[in-house]
Order: C-alpha cells, then sequence, then structure tokens
C-alpha cells in the first residue's frame, strides 16, 4: 500500500488531519491502535459545541464524518517501526502488512506516568485528574485535594477560586521555600487513595506509624509525560525537554516531511505540550496544511 501522507494515530489530532487531507483530495492513510490518552474520561470539557461530550462519541462521530472522503482510509492497525528509505518512509504495521507514504503525519500522543501511589491508576480520569480546565468546574463549591508539594503552588492558585476548600497532600516533601500556602497542608506520607462516599479517601501515615484519612472531592496530581510511540526515537527527530517532539510554527519536524501535531509535540516556545483536545485538533490541521504544501512542492 502507498499513499501520500500517512498518519498515525487517531485521536483529536489525527482525527483533523485526515479530515483536512480528505477535504482536499490527497490521499491519507490513518493508523489507531485505539489507545487514547483519556480513555479513561467519561466527558471531556472545555471543547467548544462539545463540552461534556464523551470522547468516544467524539471520536466515533469524527470517524464517520470521515467516511465521506474516498481518499482517507482508516486502519485500526498499530504500526510497530518506521524507517525512511530512498525518502520513502516504510511502516511496518502489527499485522505483519507493509505500508510506504511520501510524508508522514505523527499524532501518537503520550502516556501518563501517575505518583507511585496505590489507588490513583483506578482513579485516574474520574476522581484523579492533572487539568483544573478539564475537571475543576465538576469540583466546585469542594473540598479538592493536591498531591504533590511542587505543583502544589500552580494548582492551588488554579483551583482557588472553584474549590471551597484546598488540601495538600505533600507527601513527605517540602513545599517551595517561597510559597505561603493559604490551604490546608497534610505532611504524612500518602499511602494509598481509594473511591469512598462518591469521592477519594486519602490514607496518610504520619511519623509514628499512625493513620489518618482526609476525604476530598477529588484529586489532582501531575504526571509524567512520555511518547507513546517509539516513532521520535526511530526517525532521530529532535526532542524538547520536555520529552515531546519539537516543531516548528508549520507543525514541521526536525526530519523533511514529518509532521507532528497533538500531545506528542509542541514549540520549543511551550514548556511543555498545551495538551487539550481543541489544541489537538488545531494543530492536526496545521500539520495537514503543512503536508499538503510538501505534496505540492514534490519533484
Ligand atoms: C485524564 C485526562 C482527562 C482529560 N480531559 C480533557 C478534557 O476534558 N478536555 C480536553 O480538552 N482535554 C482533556 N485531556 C487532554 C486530551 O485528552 C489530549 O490533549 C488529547 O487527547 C490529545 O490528542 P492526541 O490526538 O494528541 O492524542 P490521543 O488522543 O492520545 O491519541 C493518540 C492516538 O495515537 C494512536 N497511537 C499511538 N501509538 C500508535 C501506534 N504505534 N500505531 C497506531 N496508532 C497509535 C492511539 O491509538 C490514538 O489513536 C485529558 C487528558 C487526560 C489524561
Amino acid at each position: 500500500m502507498h499513499t501520500d501522507v500517512a498518519i498515525i494515530g487517531g485521536g483529536p489530532a489525527g482525527l483533523q488531519a485526515a479530515l483536512t487531507l480528505g477535504r482536499i483530495h490527497r490521499d491519507a492513510v490513518l493508523f489507531d491502535d485505539g489507545t487514547y490518552r483519556n480513555a479513561t474520561v467519561s466527558h471531556m470539557h472545555n471543547v467548544v459545541a462539545h463540552d461534556g461530550t464523551p470522547p468516544e462519541e467524539f471520536r466515533g462521530h469524527a470517524r464517520k464524518q470521515l467516511t465521506a472522503y474516498d481518499t482517507v482510509t482508516v486502519r485500526e492497525e498499530r504500526v510497530d517501526t518506521i524507517e525512511q528509505v530512498d525518502g520513502v518512509f516504510h511502516l511496518r504495521v502489527a499485522d505483519g502488512s507493509t505500508a510506504t507514504a511520501y510524508a508522514l503525519i505523527l499524532a501518537t500522543g503520550v502516556r501518563d506516568g501517575l505518583p507511585p501511589v496505590p489507588g490513583l491508576d483506578e482513579l485516574w480520569g474520574d476522581l484523579v485528574a492533572h487539568c483544573p480546565f478539564c475537571h475543576g468546574h465538576e469540583l466546585s463549591g469542594q473540598r479538592v485535594g493536591i498531591l504533590g508539594a511542587a505543583v502544589a503552588p500552580h494548582l492551588s492558585a488554579l483551583l482557588g477560586p472553584v474549590a471551597s476548600e484546598l488540601v495538600v497532600l505533600a507527601d513527605g516533601e517540602d513545599l517551595p521555600d517561597e510559597w505561603h500556602p493559604g490551604p490546608v497542608v497534610r505532611t504524612e506520607r500518602v499511602v494509598s487513595v481509594e473511591r469512598h462516599d462518591g469521592g477519594v479517601r486519602v490514607a496518610l501515615e504520619g511519623a509514628d506509624g499512625d493513620q489518618v484519612h482526609e476525604q476530598v472531592a477529588g484529586l489532582f496530581v501531575k504526571p509524567a509525560l512520555r511518547q507513546s510511540a517509539p516513532f521520535a526515537d526511530q526517525l532521530g527527530l529532535e526532542l524538547n525537554p520536555s520529552g515531546c517532539v519539537r516543531v516548528d510554527e508549520f507543525a514541521r519536524s526536525s526530519r523533511e516531511r514529518v509532521f507532528c501535531a497533538g500531545d506528542m509535540a509542541h514549540l520549543a516556545a511551550y514548556p511543555m505540550p498545551m495538551a487539550s483536545v481543541v489544541m489537538a485538533a488545531a494543530s492536526g490541521q496545521l500539520a495537514a496544511s503543512a503536508a499538503t504544501m510538501a505534496l505540492l512542492a514534490r519533484p
């Protein structure tokens, strides 16, 4: 199979890129192995005209609309490796097939590494989240927890107007010197979290070994981001200090005809990806427009 543009990723970035290429009648194949960053989320927020829409409904709708465009194909497959031979990108697909492409749009997203507290994984995307813009409003007027001393000043400032009370769970770490916390601060080690009474019950262990509990409506953490897919490595793409691929204003990576979109990439001027559904879709459109320009310049 040969295509003009291979898009790897079927989240908002890849889906928008496919739509944009379909609209301009360019051949594109989108690969999607079904591992979305917001897979555990029941409703997404801060998405204009889709505030509160379940993510799978959003993706399903986008996929259905793509069927109107004959030049776009969607394959529910994992791509394992990509290499460039004589200027052409060769993709090895998990089902054993191969595909070639003139240009690539990588939209493979990132994975979240959570602090190693038992119980966090089970509540992730539901009662435990990282983004006050996405999850804050639903906790309006309630007691909200923040896990981690280093992130406490920033998250407290954002959540202050939303929550009735903030509880910082410092987990044995020192709070930043210059910060004078307004919220309640618990210095004990965090032992575990669990769903309780519609919220989160946090078990803490003091220096004397005694356990105490804090009950909060929801808990915010700062995950460590890592690439979902190995392609930045395989293609030797330049990275930002965040670990995300460095792109320019036209979604171009450091390798010609490799464009990147969504959470996996950002401009050098940003400290991290501006990770949201709208931003991912916008960068997918930009990447597809830039890929189209590369096709026009093809000898
Ligand atoms: C808990 C949580 C809640 C969130 N809530 C919100 C919210 O309410 N509102 C909001 O705007 N944003 C929210 N976000 C952020 C939002 O989910 C992301 O910014 C957005 O999904 C990024 O889109 P993307 O297309 O870059 O990546 P993703 O949506 O993660 O999609 C990545 C795609 O790449 C595919 N893929 C990866 N590797 C391969 C491979 N080797 N082969 C084939 N396919 C591959 C995956 O299958 C998937 O299709 C939330 C994030 C988290 C973690």
